[in-house]
C-alpha cells in the first residue's frame, strides 16, 4: 500500500512539473540563442550584446504605419535609461531609483511591480542622475542592482524578493545603475562612484543564493595588501608598478565597472570596461607617471573564477573622465581576408576600437568624431599618440570630447544585415586645467580639475562659437574600414541608445523628444513619434502572438542633463512612460501635465553675501546637478526657487538637509554659513538678471 501510494505521488508530481511551464526559464543556452534569434533575454540582447533583431515584420516598406500599442506611467520623473527584456511574453523593466515592473508583453496589463524602497539621499552619490539600466533573468528569477549598492534577486512569477546582498560599503560613495548580467549560474555586477572617491570592482554572485564567488578590483589595493581577490595575482604582478605615489591612495584611485559587461561562451571568457581614475587629473592621481592599470581599459576574464587573462588599455595614464566603460559588442567580421573574432567599442575618447577578443590585440582604431587629445592610435602599441597640450596644467586647456563623452552609456547597434555599427554619438568641447587647491574631500567630488575653467563669463560671440561646437549625431559607422558611411545630425547633444532590425531599420529617441526610425543602408528617415519628453534609453523589439513590437523607455535626465541642462531643450520633469508600438494600432497616451513654474519675486529680496564669492562656490559644489553658472533647469533652478528669498529658508535645504529625502543632503560638511549667503547672494543676483561676477581663481576660502 505504501509503495503504491510513493507511486501515486510521483506521477502526479512528474504530471505537475510536466504542466507548469518553469516561468521566466532563462540560462546560458537561451541567451547565447538570443545572438541570433528574435528573443530578447539579456541586457544587449544576448551575450554578445549586438541589439540586433532579426524581426522583420515591421520593415522599411511599413514603419510609416506604426503607432502606439500600449504605454505605462511611471511614478518618477528622473532619467529613464532602461532596455526592457521579454521572456515568454512578459516585459521586465526598470525605472530610476531601481524599481522593477513586470507586464503582459501584448496587452500592457501589470503583472507585478517592485520597489527597493532606496533612501533618497543617496541620489548625492550619484553623479548623472538616479537612473537605472534594467534587470537580467534567469532561472525563474529577475535580477536588480539598486541604488544603494544592493543586488537584488525577485522572483520573476511574483516580484517577491527571493535574496539581497549588499555588494558595496554602504558608507563609501558607491551606487549602482548599470544592469546585472548572468554567465553560468553566476549574476556580475558591477558600481560606480568614480568621480567621489572609491575603488571599483565587478563581483560575481551565485544566482542561486547571492553567495559571492569571484571579485576582480580594477586598481591596486593601496595599502599595498591583497585583497584574497581573483585580481590579486595581475594586480601584483602587472598592476602596482604603474601606480606611483599619489592622492589616489587617499581617494580610492576610481576605475568602477558601472555599466558595460560582456561574454563569449565558446571561449570563455567575461569581458568588462573600466571607468576613469580618481581624482581625473592624473598629475595629483600619480604625480602625473603611470599607465595606472587598470583604469580606462578592457579587460577579459575567466568566466569561472574572475581569473585574468588580458587587459586593453584604451587611455594609459588617463586624466579627462575618459571611461572605457562605454557599451561593447562582440561580432565576427572578416577583415583583411580572414575571420576574426573581434570586440567593438566606442570609448568616450572619440575612437572607434576593433580588438581581437582572443587574445587583446588591436586590430584597428580610428576617430568618429572630431577629437584633439590624439592624433591617432599606434596600431603596433596600441598606444595613443597624444597630443603633448593634452596633460594640462596650470593654463586652461580646450580639448574635444568632454568628460561626458564622444559615446556615453547609450548603447549603440551592430546589424550583421548591414555590416554597420550605429554609434550615437556627441561632440563637445571641455577647458581642462589643473586644481592646484586639490585635496580630498570625502563624500564629495574629487577632481583635481578647476571646474571654474569651464564656468568663466563669455562674451556672446564666445558663447555662439561654443555653441557651435557641441553637437549630436547618430553615425553608421564601418568596423571594418573605420569609417562613416552615413550620419543624421541632432540638434542636441545627449540623445538615446539604439536598435538595429532585420526588417532594414535603425530606432533612436532624441533628446527633442522624437523616436525615430531610419533606413539601416543609408539614414533616410521614415518614421518618427513625438514621445512629449525627452529620450535616451534605447529601444528594443520582441514577438508575441504573431506580432512584432517595439518598446521604449521615455524620461530625460542622465549624466548630460544634470550638468548641462542649458544645452538641451527646456522642459520640466515630466514623468517617465514606457512607450510600446505596433503595425497599425492606435492607442494614445495623455498629454503631459506640466507641472506649474513657481512665481517669485525678488525685488524685494536682500542679502549681505558676496556674490562674487557666491559665483566660486557655486561653480564648485553646485554646478554638477544645477547647472554652471545657475543656468540649471532640470534639477531645482536656484534662481527661480522660492527657497532663496530668506536665509533661513536657504539654509534649512543647504546646510540642514531638509530635502534630503529627494538627494539634496546637507552641505554643512563642505560649507560654511559665509559661504551658503554668499551663494544665495549669487543666486538672487542671477534671478533677477545680474551679469555673471567675474572670477577667476579657484575657492580657497
Ligand atoms: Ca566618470
Amino acid at each position: 500500500m505504501k509503495i503504491i501510494k510513493l507511486g501515486l505521488a510521483l506521477a502526479l508530481a512528474v504530471t505537475v512539473a510536466a504542466c507548469q511551464k518553469p516561468v521566466a526559464n532563462v540560462d546560458g543556452a537561451r541567451i547565447a540563442a538570443a545572438d541570433t534569434n528574435a528573443e530578447w533575454v539579456s541586457y544587449g540582447k544576448g551575450y554578445s550584446e549586438q541589439r540586433f533583431s532579426p524581426l522583420d515584420k515591421i520593415s522599411t516598406a511599413n514603419v510609416g504605419q506604426l503607432g502606439l500599442a500600449w504605454y505605462a506611467q511611471f511614478d518618477t520623473d528622473r532619467g529613464q535609461e532602461a532596455t526592457p527584456l521579454v521572456v515568454d511574453g512578459v516585459l521586465y523593466t526598470t525605472t530610476a531609483w531601481s524599481k522593477v515592473y513586470a507586464y503582459d508583453a501584448a496587452t500592457g496589463k501589470p503583472k507585478w511591480s517592485y520597489d527597493p524602497k532606496v533612501d533618497g539621499a543617496k541620489g548625492f552619490d550619484a553623479c548623472c542622475d538616479v537612473v537605472n539600466r534594467g534587470v537580467a533573468v534567469w532561472k525563474g528569477k529577475v535580477y536588480v542592482g539598486a541604488l544603494d549598492g544592493r543586488l537584488i534577486a525577485l522572483d520573476a512569477e511574483t516580484g517577491k524578493p527571493v535574496w539581497s546582498v549588499q555588494t558595496t560599503d554602504p558608507k563609501k560613495p558607491f551606487t549602482i545603475t548599470g544592469a546585472p548580467r548572468v554567465v553560468k549560474d553566476k549574476v556580475l555586477i558591477g558600481n560606480s562612484g568614480a568621480e567621489y572617491g572609491v575603488r571599483g570592482y565587478i563581483t560575481a554572485y551565485d544566482a542561486a543564493t547571492g553567495k559571492q564567488v569571484w571579485r576582480f578590483y580594477t586598481i591596486p589595493n593601496p595599502t599595498g595588501a591583497a585583497d584574497g581577490a581573483a585580481s590579486d595575482k595581475v594586480l601584483r604582478e602587472k598592476g602596482q608598478s604603474t601606480w606611483p605615489e599619489g592622492a589616489w591612495k587617499l581617494v580610492g584611485g576610481g576605475g568602477t565597472v558601472w555599466d558595460a559587461i560582456v561574454y563569449d561562451p565558446a571561449l570563455d571568457m567575461i569581458y568588462f570596461g573600466v571607468d576613469n581614475g580618481t581624482p581625473w587629473n592624473q598629475e595629483q592621481r600619480s604625480g602625473g607617471k603611470g599607465d595606472n592599470l587598470f583604469v580606462s581599459s578592457i579587460v577579459a576574464v575567466k568566466a569561472d573564477t574572475g581569473e585574468y587573462v588580458w587587459h586593453y588599455q584604451v587611455n594609459p595614464g588617463e586624466s579627462w573622465d575618459y571611461s572605457a566603460v562605454q557599451p561593447m559588442i562582440l561580432a565576427d567580421l572578416t577583415i583583411g581576408g580572414a575571420p576574426r573574432k573581434v570586440l567593438m567599442q566606442a570609448p568616450k575618447n572619440g575612437f572607434f576600437y576593433v580588438i581581437d577578443r582572443t587574445n587583446g590585440k588591436l586590430l584597428s582604431a580610428k576617430n568618429f568624431v572630431p577629437v584633439t587629445w590624439a592624433t591617432s592610435i599606434d596600431i603596433a602599441t596600441g598606444r595613443p599618440v597624444e597630443n603633448p597640450a593634452a596633460r594640462y596644467g596650470k593654463d586652461v586647456e580646450l580639448q574635444m570630447p568632454a568628460p561626458l563623452g564622444a559615446h556615453n552609456w547609450h548603447p549603440m547597434a551592430f546589424s550583421p544585415k548591414t555590416g554597420l555599427v550605429y554609434i550615437p554619438a556627441q561632440q563637445m568641447p571641455f577647458a581642462f586645467q589643473n586644481d592646484p587647491s586639490f585635496a580630498y574631500k570625502p563624500g564629495g567630488w574629487n577632481l583635481g580639475v578647476n571646474l571654474l575653467a569651464n564656468a568663466a563669463p563669455m562674451t556672446a560671440d564666445q558663447t555662439k562659437a561654443l555653441a557651435a561646437q557641441i553637437k549630436g549625431s547618430l553615425i553608421a559607422w564601418d568596423p571594418v574600414n573605420q569609417k562613416a558611411v552615413w550620419t543624421v545630425q541632432r540638434p542636441y547633444f545627449w540623445n538615446a541608445g539604439v536598435l538595429a532590425t532585420g526588417g532594414g531599420l535603425v530606432f533612436q529617441g532624441a533628446a527633442e523628444g522624437q523616436v525615430y526610425a531610419y533606413d539601416a543602408t543609408n539614414g533616410k528617415q521614415l518614421w518618427s513619434y513625438p514621445t512629449g519628453n525627452g529620450v535616451i534609453a534605447p529601444p528594443m523589439t520582441y514577438e508575441v502572438n504573431g506580432d512584432q513590437y517595439v518598446a521604449l523607455m521615455v524620461g530625460s535626465g542622465g549624466g548630460g542633463q544634470v550638468s548641462a541642462p542649458s544645452l538641451l531643450p527646456t522642459r520640466p520633469r515630466l514623468p517617465g512612460r514606457l512607450l510600446v508600438f505596433k503595425l497599425g494600432a492606435t492607442a494614445k497616451a495623455p498629454d503631459f501635465v506640466l507641472p506649474a513654474q513657481p512665481e517669485i519675486d525678488l525685488s524685494k529680496v536682500t542679502t549681505n553675501g558676496d556674490p562674487k564669492h557666491g559665483y566660486v562656490v557655486f561653480n564648485n559644489n553646485c554646478q554638477v546637478c544645477h547647472g554652471a553658472n545657475a543656468t540649471g533647469s532640470w534639477l531645482p533652478d536656484l534662481k527661480r526657487s522660492p527657497l532663496i528669498t530668506t536665509p533661513a529658508d536657504f539654509n534649512s535645504v543647504v546646510m540642514e538637509g531638509v530635502k534630503a529625502h529627494n538627494g539634496m543632503v546637507s552641505f554643512s560638511r563642505f560649507l560654511k554659513p559665509q559661504d551658503v549667503e554668499d551663494v544665495r547672494a549669487f543666486l538672487v543676483g542671477q534671478g533677477k538678471g545680474d551679469p555673471l561676477p567675474g572670477a577667476t581663481t579657484v575657492a580657497a576660502k
